[in-house]
């Protein structure tokens, strides 16, 4: 899929209207709902996929990815 570039995160997602939400790399150290109970906040979990070019939010939704210009 290719990437949205964006300056700052999107508050919604443009294909879809649904919510965008901070990717977590790394071995995930519990749930994504158990994240949100502790944070407050909404995270995708990516797992160990560090590339040049990671993604640095993604739509709860469809999955479109957005980077940080
Ligand atoms: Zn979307």
């Amino acid at each position: 899929m290719e990437q949205i570039i964006v300056k700052r995160k999107p508050r919604k997602c443009p294909k879809c209207k649904g919510d965008v939400y901070e990717i977590l790399f790394g071995e995930p150290i519990c749930s994504e709902k158990e994240m949100f109970k502790r944070t407050g906040k909404h995270y995708i979990f990516y797992g160990c996929i560090i590339s040049d070019n990671d993604p640095n939010w993604a739509c709860s939704k469809c999955g479109q990815e957005f980077r940080k210009e």
